[in-house]
Formats: C-alpha cells, sequence, structure tokens
C-alpha cells in the first residue's frame, strides 16, 4: 500500500517477495522515519491458522505512527488484509511444535528529500518469514545485564512507538552485554536510571510473593501485546497483578528477603522468557534453582494453549482465517 497526500493511503496489491527500488534520498534512510510490527499465526492441530490478537498489533502500529508524524491507516481494512495474505500463503505457515510464520508489517518514509521535515509520501508493505520454536528443548532461563551506562529510551522519546531508532540505539549495548556473556539488556530508566523498564525485545515481570508486576507505561516503553494478555492471564490466576515505577534496588533488596520467586520477559517472538540471573553494577544473583518458575511455566503453556487453538479463547484473542 502508498500513501500520498491527494489519495491517501492507495494501491493495496499482494505480490509475490521482490527486492524495490528505492531513491538514495528516500527519507527514512536518512532520518529513520519508519515503524514496524511483529505478530504471528500459529498452524494449529484443527489444521486451522490463528492469528493472536492482530488488530491490536495494527492499534499499537498507529499509535507508533503518530508519534513518528505518519499517517493514521485503518485497523480493520489492515486485518482483513492480513487475513488475506495469510490465506494465500498458507503452505508457509510451519507445523512441528512451537513454530509459526513471524508477520511483520513495517512502515517507510518515501520522499527523496534533504532537509529534515516528515515526508508525504510512504510505503506500507508486510513480509512473512516461518521462524522455528524460540526454545528447542523446553523453556531455558537466561542470564540478563542490567544496563546502568548506556539508555535506550527517555521521557518524551521514542520509547513508546515502535521505530527502528530505539533498536539502533540498543546495539552497542546489546553487543557489551554479549561479549559478558549475557544474553540481553535490560534497560532503566533514561532519567535516574534508578527505575526497571524492558528488556532489549520482551517486556518484564517480577514476581514478589503473590504480586506479579510489571513496570507501568510511563512512556518510554514498548506496550506490549504479550504483556497485556499476561496481566489478564496471572490476574484469571488469582494472582495480585500490578502496573508499578519498580525500582532496581527494590529488585535486589527483595531477593535479599526471599520475596523475588521469579523474573520473566515477554514478547511475541519470547512468548515467555524465565530470566535466571541478574547483573547490576557489580551484584549478581541467582532466580529460583535455575530451573523454569512455576508461574512463568503456566502463562507459558497458557499463552501457547490458547495461540494454537488447544485452550479455549475465553477473552476473545483469536482470529481464526
Ligand atoms: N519491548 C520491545 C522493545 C519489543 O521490541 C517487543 C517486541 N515487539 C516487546 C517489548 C514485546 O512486545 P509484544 O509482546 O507486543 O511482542
Amino acid at each position: 500500500v502508498v500513501y500520498s497526500p491527494e489519495e491517501g493511503w492507495h494501491d493495496a496489491k499482494i505480490e509475490p517477495y521482490h527486492a524495490f527500488q528505492m531513491d538514495p534520498a528516500g527519507m527514512v534512510l536518512h532520518y529513520g522515519q519508519t515503524i514496524f510490527e511483529g505478530l504471528k499465526a500459529y498452524r494449529c492441530k484443527d489444521g486451522k491458522i490463528r492469528l493472536f490478537r492482530p488488530e491490536q498489533n495494527f492499534m499499537r502500529m498507529n499509535r507508533s505512527a503518530e508519534r513518528l508524524c505518519i499517517p493514521q491507516i485503518d485497523v480493520d481494512f489492515m486485518v482483513d488484509a492480513l487475513k488475506k495474505l495469510v490465506e494465500l500463503e498458507q503452505d508457509w505457515v510451519p507445523s512441528t511444535p512451537g513454530t509459526s510464520l513471524y508477520i511483520r508489517p513495517t512502515i517507510i518514509a518515501s520522499d527523496p528529500h534533504l532537509g529534515v521535515r516528515a515526508s508525504n509520501h510512504y510505503i506500507f508493505y508486510i513480509i512473512l518469514s516461518p521462524v522455528g520454536a524460540y526454545y528447542a528443548t523446553g523453556l531455558d532461563p537466561v542470564p540478563i545485564y542490567v544496563e546502568d551506562n548506556y539508555v535506550r529510551a527517555v521521557r518524551g522519546g521514542t520509547g513508546a512507538a515502535k521505530t527502528a531508532a530505539n533498536y539502533a540505539a540498543s546495539l552497542l549495548a546489546g553487543e557489551e552485554a554479549k561479549k559478558l556473556g549475557y544474553s540481553q539488556v535490560l534497560w532503566l530508566d533514561g532519567v535516574e536510571k534508578k527505575y526497571v523498564e524492558e528488556v532489549g525485545s520482551m517486556n518484564i515481570f517480577f514476581r514478589f510473593n503473590d504480586e506479579v508486576t510489571t513496570p507501568a507505561l510511563v512512556g518510554s516503553i514498548l506496550p506490549g501485546i504479550t504483556r497485556m494478555s499476561v496481566l489478564q492471564l496471572a490476574q484469571d490466576m488469582g494472582y495480585k497483578t500490578t502496573e508499578r515505577r519498580i525500582s532496581i534496588e527494590e529488585v535486589f533488596d527483595r531477593y535479599d528477603k526471599g520475596e523475588l520467586l521469579e523474573v520473566f520477559g515477554t514478547g511475541t517472538a519470547a512468548v515467555i522468557s524465565p530470566v535466571g540471573e541478574l547483573k547490576w553494577k557489580d551484584r549478581v544473583i541467582k532466580i529460583g534453582d535455575g530451573t523454569t518458575g512455576e508461574l512463568s511455566q503456566k502463562l507459558y503453556d497458557t499463552l501457547t494453549g490458547i495461540q494454537y487453538g488447544e485452550l479455549p479463547d475465553n477473552h476473545g484473542w483469536i482470529t481464526i482465517l
């Protein structure tokens, strides 16, 4: 689909995957005016293909669009278009357990122009790619590095939008953490470096006794669709769920008091990803006994059960093709 000021979004079409030409002065290439989404289609045992909350992804895309001065899209039109696209390409939805078809809607600014302003023309495309199971053999707790040098997002910035610059800004910290043996970075707030925000491509949850808590959406955190779903599922399971400011000191203090029972990340790719170790400055803590926590496992089983059509869809989250 392309956008022009005269015609709005128009010329929607489905075509075979191919490279496209772009003017070297295309505004996205200099000024990073681009947004994207990530969701999945699941092939289920009943032979049907399911999408998980696709309207939420396009609603979030519109919030990202607003922040990046990109024109709004019609959510119902996009969900319909996506259903048609996946139906047409259904042979690419893999069927081994844990696999899925990853869907990447993207909008880029296409005016050939030098000089900072919002583009007048845009290209919106969706690419599909089959993906394997994130965890080949069960859930594997990951070690995470609490970043206290670089920041990913500041209040009033673009942290709540799914835009390329956020990821570019996070690369160096990720590389440095990997060299130290950590798989991802846990970001602190960009003002005081005191409050926990999110992990590279996941939101973060803590279980302090029976409270299941995640950082409040203060404008610098991506409002994850898995996050939103996990809050609901944990509540359904009888946990007290909260969204609040969580300082990194609190995490370590409550670990010392024996009250930090589980830490896990949530995201479309990672689903539920248990965190087994946190390093912050010169302290390292090991959470749990090295295996997946009880709540993390339960949430994983429930969420994937709903996504793969094996559990009832009590909240109306599933779109069946
Ligand atoms: N935070 C960031 C920075 C991400 O890239 C993602 C993945 N989209 C998430 C959180 C998790 O969001 P979701 O549950 O919608 O995949």
